[in-house]
Order: C-alpha cells, then structure tokens, then sequence
C-alpha cells in the first residue's frame, strides 16, 4: 500500500524513502524530516478548499498524423450513402409530391409566408432613414465580376447548399458557353474578375480551359473550392494547377471543428479539408512572400446569422494556427440563403418562418449599398445569366432595361459587352433579406 503511494509521488520520492528507511531503521518512532509532514491533529478544525480550476482543455485533433494516408480514395461512395439515407426518409411517395408541389411555390417568393415584401420593407427603410430614390437606385452598374456556376456536380450533398448539387447531378457548361464568358470578358474592360463556382468546379470538364483563358486575358480568377475535390481522385495535380495560375482560392469550411463540419457537410469532409489546406499552404497558399490568396468561408450551422466577421476571423486565425498550424489570408461569413436545400431543412424543422422574421429584424439598410448583384453577372452552366447566383437558382430572370425587357430572360449569346446591362433593374425578391441581414453576406 505504501509502496504504491510512493510510486504515486514518483520515482526520486521513493528512493530518498527508501534510503530514509533502510540507513535509520529506527526512524519509525521519530516524526521524519518531512516538509509537509504537520498536518494537525485537531481533525474537526480540517477545512476544505474549493477546487482551483483547471484551465479549459483546449479541443484536440488527434487524426493530423495518418491525415495523408486517410483522406486517400474518393468521398463520393460515403457521400452517395448519406444522401441516400437522407432521402430514404424523405421517400414517402404522398409526401414527396407534397414537397416538389410546395418547393416550387416556397422556393420563388418566399411569399406563403407571413412577411412584409422585401421591396415594400426596403422603401420604407428608405423613407425612415431620408433617402431618396436616386441616392439607392436599384440598377445594374458596371459589371466587374462574371460569376460562372459551371456545373452542379460535386463529390459533396450538403444540408445547407442552395444549388442543390450532389455527386447525382450531371449539368455542365459546354464548351460553346465557356468560349463565350471568355468572349464577353475580352470585350468588356469593367470586368476584372472570373469568380467559378459550381457544383464542385474543379470536377467539370470546362474549370481549366475558364481558368487559363481567364488568366490569359489578365483577369483575376476566382475558384471558389469545397476543398475535398482537390483529394478526389484524378484531381492530385489540380492544386498545383491553381498555383502555378496564380488562383485566387475561396473556399468553405463552416467551423474548424471535425464534428460541425461533418455534420453540415457529410462524413470525413474535416479530414480532407485540412488535408487540402495543408497541401496549398505547402505550395505557398496564404504564405507572406507569396502572392496566392487563400480565403475561408464561414457560413451557420443552422437557422441563425454569422458571428461578426472580425472577431471571427481572428478566431478561426488562432484555432488554425494551433490545432493544424494551418495559414489563410481572410475569413468571410456568409448567411444561408432561404431556399433550395436550406429552405427544405429550414422546412423540416419547422423553422423557416422564424428565420425569415430573424433576417428582417436583422435587416441593415447599410447593406443595401454593396450588394454584389450591382456589380456582377452570374452565369448559369446552360448560358443563362442572372443577376446573381441566388436569383439563377429561384429563376428570377435578368430584367434589362426598361425599353428592353427580357421577358423570357438572356443568355450569354445574347450578349456582346458588359456594359449593355448597365441601368437595368435588378430583380429583387424576398430571399434578398438574406443578404441584407446583419453585416450583410458575403
Ligand atoms: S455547398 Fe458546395 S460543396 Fe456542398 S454540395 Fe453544394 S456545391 Fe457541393
Ligand atoms: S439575392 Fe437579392 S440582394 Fe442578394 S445578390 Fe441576389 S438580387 Fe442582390
């Protein structure tokens, strides 16, 4: 027993016991030469003292040492599972018509609900805060950004994504229409960048030829990278193809803890995302001598807005940096969007009502001003092009002018420079609270 608590206090206690022992036999019967041996004997005079607080136990990752040999092989097989158990309990024939029937309505305007209309609420903001009309016009200006949504395939089936992109999907742009962005690009000196998005981008057939004709004409490209794509396999020499075309990445990761993203985005989605956050910062991603720009994007859990960018920003700094010694240049936040599938989740939950009253209590006119379907033009894979990428998945078509209006809505082909939408209305409805919530959205 005693020869247990010695081993307790470890290894030099015990053989200065020990010695103590076996060189004073009789120091048994004498109070020994300890410091702390005086505890009194007046045993109802014992008091206890609170517990000192141990410091928080900062949250580990213990996976960083296999992570290469783990993120190995293809997601798409634990993607296909997942989605296939989520639809399974969506699979209720009744209750599938049910919901395509609802979607389709809930989905465009947002208007079963009981909310003010977006537009209804922006002039009366306008009226209480003294601006007038032409102070906030709600027009198209010089286009600097031609957003392309190249295709709606993707390794991952998010719960929150509003393009509803899945390893299922199999809509990508045409050569025909890449040629063409490149073509009204060329002609257009406003526009300065091509942001790429998707589906997963980098998976389409198009991403490279966009890419090189983009930097070619001495753009700015943007590849807005779900990360695990670039581990997929056939894709091991896609992150050095962004570098050595100086790609501008934008990529999600809604949390750094492994759970939070998992949940939000599938199964061994953390893994793979550190995996490819490591391999670009090893190529110089975000590094300070070198000029490749890694952004993150941070969007919510669930039904509530982001935190404020910068304390958040500094967060995700300090957790990247210690738990995965991991590098980046800024975090942006980004509010879910009503619709698609977030709308259905929102649905389910029996919440979209309560969080499209959330975004209007939350609604800052100050947004109003930099709202990036003033300056962008969003390309959908098929050639349609929109105000915005929220708006190409609602449908609302490109307005024009007002002596000429596009009815029926534009495609690329229609289009020769830029500079012919400036001063055409921008189609507006009620998911537009989401951008305009808070800080806005980024
Ligand atoms: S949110 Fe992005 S990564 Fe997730 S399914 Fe949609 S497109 Fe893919
Ligand atoms: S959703 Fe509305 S406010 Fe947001 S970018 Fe599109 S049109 Fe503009």
């Amino acid at each position: 027993m005693q020869l247990c608590a010695l081993r307790l206090l470890g290894r030099n206690v015990f053989q200065h016991e020990l010695r103590q022992c076996s060189t004073t036999p009789s120091s048994a019967t004498r109070t020994p030469d300890i410091p702390d041996y005086n505890t009194p004997v007046d045993t109802a005079s014992h008091k206890l003292t609170r517990p000192t607080k141990l410091p928080k136990k900062r949250p580990t990752w213990d996976g960083l040492t296999d992570l290469a040999k783990r993120t190995k092989g293809s997601l798409i097989p634990s993607t296909l599972q997942e989605f296939s158990e989520t639809m399974k309990v969506l699979k209720d024939d009744e209750r599938k018509k049910l919901l395509k029937e609802e979607r389709k309505k809930r989905q465009r305007t947002l208007d079963q609900l009981n909310i003010t209309d977006f537009l209804d609420y922006f002039m009366e903001q306008k009226h209480k805060h003294t601006i007038k009309d032409e102070d906030m016009p709600i027009k198209k200006k010089s286009i600097e950004i031609i957003q392309a949504n190249i295709g709606l395939y993707c390794n991952q089936a998010c719960s929150h994504c509003h393009v509803e992109s899945s390893p299922r999907r199999k809509e990508m742009m045409s050569k025909e229409v890449a040629r063409k962005i490149l073509d009204i690009m060329a002609s257009s000196p406003s526009v300065h960048t091509l942001d790429i998005t998707g589906g997963a981008p980098e998976l389409c057939p198009e991403f490279r030829y966009l890419v090189e004709g983009g930097r070619a004409l001495g753009k700015d490209v943007i590849d807005r990278c779900n990360l695990t794509s670039l581990l997929e396999p056939g894709q091991e020499d896609t992150a050095r193809f962004l570098s050595d075309n100086g790609v501008h990445i934008v990529a999600s990761l809604p949390c750094y803890s492994a759970k939070n993203v998992n949940t939000q985005r599938g199964q061994g989605v953390f893994d793979r995302s550190i995996q490819a956050l490591l391999i670009l910062n090893s190529l110089g991603y975000a590094s300070q001598e070198s000029q490749l720009k890694l952004d993150l994007i941070y969007n919510p859990l669930g039904g509530f807005v982001p935190p404020p960018q910068a304390p958040l920003e500094e967060k995700y700094r300090q957790e990247m940096r210690d738990l995965f010694s991991i590098e980046f240049n800024q975090l942006f936040t980004m509010t879910n969007m009503p619709i698609k599938r977030f709308n259905d989740f929102l649905h389910r939950r029996g919440e979209l009502q309560g969080y499209m009253e959330l975004l209007i209590r939350n609604y800052n006119i100050n947004t109003m001003s930099e709202l990036m379907c003033y300056n962008l033009l969003n390309v959908c894979w098929d050639g349609q092009i929109y105000d915005c990428d929220f708006n190409q998945q609602l449908e609302l078509q490109l307005q024009g002018k007002d002596d000429q209006k596009h009815n029926k809505g534009m495609t690329v082909f229609e289009l020769s420079c830029t500079d012919d939408l400036i001063g055409g209305d921008i189609a507006m409805d009620n998911h537009c609270f989401g951008c305009t919530a808070g800080m806005g959205s980024s």
